[in-house]
């Protein structure tokens, strides 16, 4: 590999906004056989907003968004601000929670008017020994239409649920056709259920699905496809998907993610599009041509 190849295909990348931060990096794109997406923020825009609300028996629409909103006012995460946003754009002021914990890959937990609340998924509320009644098949059917579906429960008993909508990105489809046409695997991975995953995989013909991955099993997912022989580039956004970024064979960060993932990449798409990935292998193939 001649040093000057190497810097016009980094250059070349750069036009396409695809930031690429080494020669090695470069090489290697050419040689991957599989790319991993995250989903949320990755395949979609990563800006979710409550689509739906279902209360049980006993609880109105109202009251599960302000109770939901409230112990979601304490988390970083992006579904918690999707629920924060509802209540407020309702009008609806929150109520002070305490004892606030955020549950990894499950939801949060807080005191709230003397009472324990959680609100998360489904993995949270079997923990926790909540009955869920109707409410499965509720959430089964926003989980279809491609909704993340989130539980409330009060005291141990369901007091509804809250489904946030993230849209998917204009070109996602798009770009994972064209790394099929250059004869790529395309896999998901996220921590989200499998039947929203499965709803929004379907839309843009994803290969294979690892839903209701816990953030801290997501680097074993990427070593496991490579034990398979797989040379794997990971795209992802999110705090979580730096340790997959960083196993990876090529790890690539998108440009609008957080400062932990881009640090973890060796590549980052700078337009946060996933076209930047066929675009770097399409380069890398062309440079490492060019060598020989
Ligand atoms: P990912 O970043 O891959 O989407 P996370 O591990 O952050 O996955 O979250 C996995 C799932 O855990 C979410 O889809 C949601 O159901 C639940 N969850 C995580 N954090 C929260 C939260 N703050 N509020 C409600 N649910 C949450
Ligand atoms: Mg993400």
């Amino acid at each position: 590999a001649t040093p000057i190849s190497i810097m016009v295909g980094v250059g070349k990348a750069a036009e396409y906004g695809v930031l690429i931060r080494n020669g090695e990096a470069l090489q290697q794109a050419g040689r991957l056989t599989t790319v991993v997406l995250d989903k949320t923020g990755t395949v979609t825009e990563g800006r979710p907003t409550a689509t739906a609300l279902v209360a049980a028996p006993g609880w109105d629409e109202r009251r599960l968004l302000v109770t939901a909103a409230s112990v979601e006012s304490g988390s970083e995460h992006p579904l918690a601000q999707a629920i924060v946003d509802a209540a407020k754009e309702r009008g609806l002021a929150l109520e002070p929670a305490s004892a606030f914990e955020a549950i990894a890959g499950r939801g949060v937990r807080a005191t709230l008017n003397g009472k324990v609340v959680l609100f998360g998924n489904r993995r949270l509320m079997e923990e926790h020994g909540v009955t869920l009644g109707g409410l499965e098949a509720e959430a089964g059917r926003l989980a279809a239409l491609a909704a993340t579906p989130m539980y409330l429960a009060v005291d141990g008993r369901a007091a509804g649920v809250v489904a946030v909508s993230d849209p998917i990105k204009a070109d996602s489809a798009a770009a994972i056709k064209r790394l099929h046409a250059i004869g790529l695997r395309v896999v998901m991975l996220t921590g989200d259920n499998r039947a929203t995953a499965q709803a929004v995989a379907a839309q843009v013909g994803i290969d294979e699905v690892f839903a209701e991955v816990l953030p801290g099993d997501k680097s074993a997912k990427v070593a496991e496809l490579q034990a398979r022989n797989e040379i794997v580039g990971m795209v992802g956004d999110g705090i979580n998907d730096a340790p997959a970024l960083a196993r990876a064979d090529v790890g690539f960060a998108i440009g609008t993610g957080t400062d932990v993932a881009i640090e973890s990449g060796d590549v980052t798409l700078m337009r946060g599009s996933l076209h930047g990935v066929a675009d770097a292998i399409a380069i890398s193939r062309a440079t490492v041509r060019n060598i020989k």
